[in-house]
Protein backbone atom coordinates (compact mmCIF):
# COMPACT_ATOMS: atom_id res chain seq x y z
CA UNK A 1 0.00 0.00 0.00
CA UNK A 2 1.58 3.53 -0.92
CA UNK A 3 0.12 6.27 0.33
CA UNK A 4 1.31 9.86 -0.74
CA UNK A 5 1.39 13.24 1.16
CA UNK A 6 2.54 16.42 -0.96
CA UNK A 7 2.45 20.13 -0.10
CA UNK A 8 4.66 23.26 0.17
CA UNK A 9 7.00 24.17 2.96
CA UNK A 10 5.67 24.35 6.47
CA UNK A 11 2.17 22.15 5.56
CA UNK A 12 3.37 19.98 8.37
CA UNK A 13 3.98 17.32 5.78
CA UNK A 14 6.59 15.67 7.87
CA UNK A 15 5.26 15.54 11.11
CA UNK A 16 2.24 14.20 9.84
CA UNK A 17 3.85 11.49 7.55
CA UNK A 18 6.01 10.42 10.02
CA UNK A 19 3.60 10.01 12.62
CA UNK A 20 1.16 8.40 10.39
CA UNK A 21 3.29 5.61 9.05
CA UNK A 22 3.94 4.70 12.37
CA UNK A 23 0.31 4.56 13.52
CA UNK A 24 0.34 1.89 10.36
CA UNK A 25 3.36 0.50 11.35
CA UNK A 26 4.63 1.25 7.57
CA UNK A 27 7.87 3.33 6.42
CA UNK A 28 8.15 6.70 6.17
CA UNK A 29 9.80 7.86 2.88
CA UNK A 30 10.56 11.44 3.36
CA UNK A 31 11.96 13.02 -0.58
CA UNK A 32 12.57 16.31 0.50
CA UNK A 33 15.64 14.56 2.57
CA UNK A 34 16.87 13.13 -0.87
CA UNK A 35 16.76 16.58 -2.62
CA UNK A 36 18.39 18.17 0.39
CA UNK A 37 21.16 15.14 0.45
CA UNK A 38 21.83 15.79 -3.83
CA UNK A 39 22.14 19.79 -2.56
CA UNK A 40 24.07 19.00 0.28
CA UNK A 41 26.78 16.83 -1.22
CA UNK A 42 27.04 19.84 -4.34
CA UNK A 43 27.65 22.22 -1.87
CA UNK A 44 30.76 20.81 0.21
CA UNK A 45 31.99 19.93 -3.73
CA UNK A 46 31.99 23.25 -4.78
CA UNK A 47 29.30 22.54 -7.54
CA UNK A 48 26.65 25.23 -8.57
CA UNK A 49 22.89 24.29 -8.22
CA UNK A 50 23.03 25.45 -11.61
CA UNK A 51 25.63 22.94 -13.13
CA UNK A 52 22.77 20.31 -14.74
CA UNK A 53 26.01 17.98 -15.51
CA UNK A 54 27.99 17.95 -12.18
CA UNK A 55 24.37 17.58 -10.34
CA UNK A 56 23.67 14.62 -13.32
CA UNK A 57 26.55 12.57 -11.86
CA UNK A 58 26.55 13.92 -7.70
CA UNK A 59 22.71 11.84 -8.28
CA UNK A 60 24.12 9.23 -9.97
CA UNK A 61 26.24 7.97 -8.03
CA UNK A 62 24.87 9.30 -4.45
CA UNK A 63 23.93 6.80 -1.49
CA UNK A 64 20.79 7.76 0.52
CA UNK A 65 19.46 5.33 3.85
CA UNK A 66 16.87 6.12 5.94
CA UNK A 67 17.76 4.44 9.22
CA UNK A 68 15.37 4.46 12.40
CA UNK A 69 16.42 4.41 15.75
CA UNK A 70 15.41 5.60 19.35
CA UNK A 71 15.44 9.65 17.98
CA UNK A 72 13.82 8.67 15.12
CA UNK A 73 14.64 8.71 11.51
CA UNK A 74 18.13 9.42 10.35
CA UNK A 75 19.36 10.35 7.06
CA UNK A 76 23.06 8.57 5.82
CA UNK A 77 24.29 9.99 2.69
CA UNK A 78 27.51 8.26 1.48
CA UNK A 79 27.32 6.44 4.58
CA UNK A 80 27.68 9.19 6.91
CA UNK A 81 25.31 10.87 8.81
CA UNK A 82 23.43 14.51 7.39
CA UNK A 83 20.12 14.17 8.96
CA UNK A 84 21.36 17.22 10.52
CA UNK A 85 23.16 19.18 7.90
CA UNK A 86 20.78 18.63 5.14
CA UNK A 87 18.60 21.05 7.46
CA UNK A 88 20.83 24.14 7.14
CA UNK A 89 19.96 27.12 6.04
CA UNK A 90 23.19 26.82 2.63
CA UNK A 91 20.52 23.83 1.92
CA UNK A 92 17.69 25.64 2.33
CA UNK A 93 18.30 28.18 0.12
CA UNK A 94 19.38 26.35 -3.20
CA UNK A 95 17.49 23.25 -2.58
CA UNK A 96 14.84 24.11 -4.79
CA UNK A 97 17.39 24.84 -7.79
CA UNK A 98 19.08 21.57 -7.38
CA UNK A 99 15.89 19.81 -7.73
CA UNK A 100 14.49 21.81 -10.57
CA UNK A 101 17.11 19.77 -12.98
CA UNK A 102 15.16 16.97 -15.05
CA UNK A 103 18.62 14.88 -14.57
CA UNK A 104 18.36 14.79 -11.08
CA UNK A 105 14.85 14.02 -10.48
CA UNK A 106 14.75 11.39 -12.44
CA UNK A 107 17.43 9.53 -10.54
CA UNK A 108 15.78 10.22 -7.65
CA UNK A 109 12.50 9.17 -8.57
CA UNK A 110 14.16 6.24 -9.68
CA UNK A 111 15.60 5.56 -6.14
CA UNK A 112 12.43 6.37 -4.40
CA UNK A 113 10.37 3.61 -6.36
CA UNK A 114 13.45 1.36 -5.59
CA UNK A 115 12.66 2.00 -2.02
CA UNK A 116 9.37 1.41 -1.91
CA UNK A 117 8.96 -1.05 -3.69
CA UNK A 118 10.95 -2.98 -0.87
CA UNK A 119 8.43 -2.91 1.85
CA UNK A 120 4.61 -3.55 1.89
CA UNK A 121 3.17 -0.18 3.54
CA UNK A 122 4.78 3.13 2.73
CA UNK A 123 4.14 6.92 3.21
CA UNK A 124 5.47 9.13 1.17
CA UNK A 125 5.87 12.44 1.63
CA UNK A 126 7.10 15.06 -0.92
CA UNK A 127 6.05 17.62 -3.70
CA UNK A 128 5.33 15.40 -6.69
CA UNK A 129 5.04 12.04 -4.72
CA UNK A 130 0.86 11.68 -6.05
CA UNK A 131 1.52 13.21 -9.62
CA UNK A 132 4.54 11.66 -10.78
CA UNK A 133 6.12 9.05 -8.41
CA UNK A 134 2.88 7.41 -7.86
CA UNK A 135 0.70 8.31 -9.58
CA UNK A 136 -1.33 5.11 -8.72
CA UNK A 137 -0.76 5.06 -5.11
CA UNK A 138 -3.26 3.39 -2.99
CA UNK A 139 -4.40 6.83 -1.59
CA UNK A 140 -3.01 11.09 -2.17
CA UNK A 141 -3.52 13.67 0.45
CA UNK A 142 -2.56 16.96 -0.08
CA UNK A 143 -1.94 19.08 2.79
CA UNK A 144 -1.95 23.30 2.46
CA UNK A 145 -1.75 26.03 4.94
CA UNK A 146 -1.48 29.84 4.97
CA UNK A 147 2.06 31.32 4.52
CA UNK A 148 2.00 33.02 8.15
CA UNK A 149 1.00 29.57 9.51
CA UNK A 150 3.69 27.50 7.42
CA UNK A 151 5.94 30.30 8.63
CA UNK A 152 5.44 30.68 11.98
CA UNK A 153 5.84 26.18 12.21
CA UNK A 154 9.16 26.34 10.84
CA UNK A 155 10.56 28.78 12.74
CA UNK A 156 9.28 26.60 15.56
CA UNK A 157 10.57 23.73 14.24
CA UNK A 158 14.30 26.01 13.49
CA UNK A 159 13.48 27.27 16.71
CA UNK A 160 17.65 28.41 17.93
CA UNK A 161 18.20 29.34 14.30
CA UNK A 162 18.07 33.10 14.66
CA UNK A 163 15.46 33.02 12.27
CA UNK A 164 12.90 35.60 12.12
CA UNK A 165 9.03 34.63 11.44
CA UNK A 166 8.68 37.43 8.60
CA UNK A 167 12.26 36.42 6.62
CA UNK A 168 10.92 33.06 7.11
CA UNK A 169 7.34 34.21 5.51
CA UNK A 170 9.92 35.45 2.23
CA UNK A 171 11.40 32.60 2.29
CA UNK A 172 8.65 30.31 1.98
CA UNK A 173 7.24 31.91 -0.54
CA UNK A 174 10.42 32.30 -2.99
CA UNK A 175 10.61 28.61 -2.44
CA UNK A 176 6.73 27.60 -3.23
CA UNK A 177 7.00 30.20 -6.55
CA UNK A 178 10.25 28.30 -7.90
CA UNK A 179 8.61 24.64 -6.70
CA UNK A 180 5.28 25.16 -8.17
CA UNK A 181 6.46 27.05 -11.77
CA UNK A 182 9.48 24.50 -12.64
CA UNK A 183 9.26 22.99 -15.78
CA UNK A 184 9.76 19.22 -14.46
CA UNK A 185 7.12 18.11 -12.08
CA UNK A 186 5.74 21.20 -10.19
CA UNK A 187 4.15 21.40 -6.76
CA UNK A 188 0.71 20.67 -7.50
CA UNK A 189 -2.08 19.24 -6.15
CA UNK A 190 -2.47 16.08 -7.73
CA UNK A 191 -5.17 14.02 -9.89
CA UNK A 192 -7.08 12.33 -7.28
CA UNK A 193 -5.90 13.43 -4.05
CA UNK A 194 -7.74 14.75 -1.15
CA UNK A 195 -6.75 18.39 -0.46
CA UNK A 196 -6.35 19.11 3.46
CA UNK A 197 -6.06 22.55 4.67
CA UNK A 198 -4.75 22.97 7.66
CA UNK A 199 -4.43 26.00 9.11
CA UNK A 200 -6.65 25.37 11.98
CA UNK A 201 -5.95 21.66 12.09
CA UNK A 202 -3.67 20.80 15.32
CA UNK A 203 -1.34 17.59 13.66
CA UNK A 204 -3.39 15.03 16.17
CA UNK A 205 -6.73 16.61 13.91
CA UNK A 206 -4.97 16.48 10.75
CA UNK A 207 -3.67 12.42 11.33
CA UNK A 208 -7.60 11.83 12.65
CA UNK A 209 -8.98 13.35 9.41
CA UNK A 210 -6.25 11.36 7.05
CA UNK A 211 -6.73 7.82 8.70
CA UNK A 212 -10.86 8.31 8.63
CA UNK A 213 -10.14 8.68 4.71
CA UNK A 214 -8.46 5.62 4.27
CA UNK A 215 -11.13 3.03 6.17
O1 LIG B 1 10.04 18.86 2.08
P1 LIG B 1 11.36 19.63 2.16
O2 LIG B 1 11.20 21.02 2.66
O3 LIG B 1 12.42 18.88 2.89
O4 LIG B 1 11.83 19.72 0.64
C1 LIG B 1 12.97 20.47 0.28
C2 LIG B 1 12.89 20.84 -1.18
O5 LIG B 1 13.09 19.66 -1.97
C3 LIG B 1 11.59 21.44 -1.68
O6 LIG B 1 11.53 22.84 -1.49
C4 LIG B 1 11.63 21.10 -3.17
O7 LIG B 1 12.41 22.05 -3.86
C5 LIG B 1 12.37 19.78 -3.18
N1 LIG B 1 11.47 18.63 -3.30
C6 LIG B 1 11.04 18.30 -4.56
N2 LIG B 1 10.26 17.20 -4.75
C7 LIG B 1 9.93 16.42 -3.72
C8 LIG B 1 10.36 16.76 -2.42
C9 LIG B 1 11.12 17.89 -2.23
O8 LIG B 1 11.33 19.01 -5.51
N3 LIG B 1 9.22 15.32 -3.94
Amino acid sequence: MIITLDGPAGSGKSTTARMLAKRLAAVYLDTGAMYRSVTLVALENGVDATDAKRLDDISSKISINFIEDENGQRVMVNGRDRTVEIRTPEVEKLVSTVSSHKVVREKMVHLQREIASKHPKVVVEGRDTGSVVFPNADHKFFLSANTEVRAQRRVTQNSGSGIKTGNMVQEIMERDEKDSTRQVSPLMVPQGAVEIDNTNLSLDETIERIIRLLA
